[in-house]
């Protein structure tokens, strides 16, 4: 507690719990306690669009940038993958440059008067339950994002999130398959206002989730006045980011794809329906207590089990499909890739964190990558 004899503010980084005993002191002697988000926010006057959402952010905010850069606007991507928000304060964009940020549960919890241009909800389900003690407190973070918004400024959000009041005062703008949607999905064609945007499958990422995170996207940009065709062009030319279904070898006919960024088990579920050929799934690390029985539910032609929670993911599937206990990544690859016929694909996506056998998911995907191509 001496740490707080003569400070003013306390800058919280996303990783420590506001539990924390420092932070609940601070808080108790009513000292401002600012997340990187809200310092960013409050440092740097730039027009911002921030992404959150359980799964896609990264995706979504990549794109984000693609789009800007296709319709010849000045724009920076900052968030957990390369430039930190908080940097942009040491070395400010030009005036006119959006800010496209990627928000985590952890970084909207500290939120306080943060309020985007454009704030979009991907979707919301259970993660980091460990630190959110509830599915209830993680939605609740995660909402955060459109509190501070005023009436100029845009709310994106799928058409159906099961919360009828979003928050905050923003221009609700939803995406989804009903008519209703402002950015809707409809026999194969995505439109806007009531106009028909493109077909779906011109949008070059791959997979039906990829497509609701480029329904967000394009939601957010046009309803901010970007061209439509230049939202047409970056649809058409965004090929993805790595580590997310990344084909990274094609050899005897079988295709191999990273998708080592899936740490949980939606998301593994999403990558098995991104594909019509046979799958040969690598699942495993550290399962951060999910439940995993719905990967029983999933189609895969078997699933080579790796690290730490490797027991627990056996039970939950069960008989279901056949499940090869392999131990590394190494034995997986090579398991997989005996079993596979030429037209099949060997997939890593884990469900799982992976710091029980590797520095971190890129660390697995490049080992992936490495193994794939000898
Ligand atoms: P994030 O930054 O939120 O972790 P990424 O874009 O890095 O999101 O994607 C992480 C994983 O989540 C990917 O491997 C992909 O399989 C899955 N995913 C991406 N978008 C979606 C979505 N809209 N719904 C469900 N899962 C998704």
């Amino acid at each position: 507690m001496h740490l707080l004899g003569r400070v003013r503010a306390v800058v919280k980084s996303p990783g420590v719990p506001a539990q924390a005993p420092v932070v609940a002191e601070a808080r108790r002697r009513g000292m401002p306690v600012l997340g990187e988000l809200e310092l960013a926010w409050r440092c740097v006057p730039n027009e911002v669009i921030a992404v959150t959402g359980t799964n896609g952010k990264t995706t979504t905010v990549e794109l984000l940038g693609h789009l800007h850069r296709e319709a010849g606007l000045p724009v920076v991507v900052v968030g957990n993958v390369g430039t930190a928000y908080a940097s942009l304060a040491a070395e400010p964009p030009a005036p006119e440059a959006v800010v496209v940020c990627e928000a985590s549960s952890f970084q909207l919890e500290d939120a306080i008067e943060f309020a985007p241009e454009a704030a979009v909800l991907l979707n919301l389900g259970a993660d980091h339950l460990d630190r959110h003690g509830t599915v209830a407190a993680y939605h609740a973070a995660k909402l955060r994002i459109f509190a501070g918004q005023g009436n100029d400024d845009v709310a994106v959000a799928p058409e159906r999130l099961g919360v009828e009041d979003l928050g905050g005062c923003a221009r609700r703008v939803c995406f989804g398959d009903s008519p209703e949607a402002e950015l809707s999905l409809r026999a194969g064609t995505l439109w806007w206002a009531q106009e028909p945007l493109l077909r779906a499958d011109e949008v070059r990422l791959r997979g039906p989730h990829n497509l609701r995170n480029a329904m967000a996207a394009a939601a957010a940009v046009l309803a901010r006045g970007m061209d439509p065709d230049a939202v047409r062009a970056g649809l058409r030319t965004f090929a993805g980011v790595p580590h997310r279904l990344e084909e990274v070898a094609e050899a005897g006919g079988i295709l191999y794809v990273n998708d080592s960024k899936a740490t949980n088990v939606e998301s593994t579920l999403v990558a098995l329906r991104s594909f019509t050929q046979p799958v040969h799934v690598i699942l495993g690390g550290q399962g951060k207590a999910q439940d995993f029985t719905p990967l029983r539910d999933a189609a895969p032609a078997a699933a080579y089990l790796i690290g730490e929670d490797a027991k627990l993911i056996a039970a939950a599937i069960g008989d279901a499909y056949p499940v090869v206990r392999c131990g590394d990544l190494e034995h997986a690859v090579a398991a997989a890739r005996a079993a596979a016929a030429p037209g099949d694909v060997v997939l890593l996506s884990p469900a799982c964190a992976s710091f029980d056998q590797f520095r971190d998911f890129e660390h697995r995907g490049e080992e992936f990558a490495r193994l794939a191509r000898t």
